[in-house]
């Protein structure tokens, strides 16, 4: 904070600025929120957060498990590869299409597995205040079991049940995101 910087409504220097609309403010005006700053109007219009509890701790848990399971799954998927013979990728020019879908598994999952690793310590430690990180999370998830489904039915191939389930998963919670004012109160800030 510059020594310059003012409270445009009382002419007094500034403490910090409001985490909504950006304006200074100084210490008779500021207003808290958890560890969040406003002015004294935007702190009319920021609901506050509704605790992490009820049905709305699965997702807390779900994300706190996502590093978990993913590495699990890449392990999977790894075993897949090393089974089919990863040095057959690269001497037949014509690669077993399975093999191919493995691979790209493998760089869908790690996306994702940095994805969560990158989300879920974010999301508590930043007071859950991570809502674009966690729909981007559950987009992917989505997107890639969409895909990921595709191409195991295109081929005649059994889905198996726990790739239906996070497709489920994924899609309710999107849906959620966006249609109830619970999530949204806890967390979307
Ligand atoms: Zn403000
Ligand atoms: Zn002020």
């Amino acid at each position: 904070m510059t020594a310059e910087a003012q409270c445009p409504v009382h002419q007094a220097p500034a403490t910090d600025t409001c985490g909504r609309c950006g304006r200074f403010v100084c210490i008779s005006c500021q207003r808290l929120r958890d560890r969040d700053v406003f002015c004294e109007e935007c702190r009319q219009h920021v609901p506050d957060a509704l605790p992490l509890k009820g049905w709305m701790m699965f997702s807390g848990l779900s994300l706190l498990l996502a590093p978990v399971t993913l590495v699990a799954a890449l392990g999977q998927v790894w075993t897949l590869v090393r089974d089919a013979g990863l040095s057959s990728l690269l001497d037949t020019p014509e690669v077993d299409p399975v093999l191919r879908l493995a691979m790209l598994e493998i760089v869908g999952l790690a996306i994702l597995t940095g994805l969560a690793a990158w989300t879920a310590p974010r999301f508590y430690a930043r007071r859950r205040s991570a809502p674009a990180l966690i729909q981007v999370f559950f987009l992917v998830t989505f997107l890639l079991g969409l895909w990921s489904r595709w191409q195991l039915t295109s081929r005649g191939l059994a889905v198996p049940p726990s790739q239906d389930a996070s497709l489920v998963m994924a899609a309710v919670w999107l849906a959620a995101f966006r249609t109830s004012n619970d999530v949204a109160r806890v967390f979307v800030r």
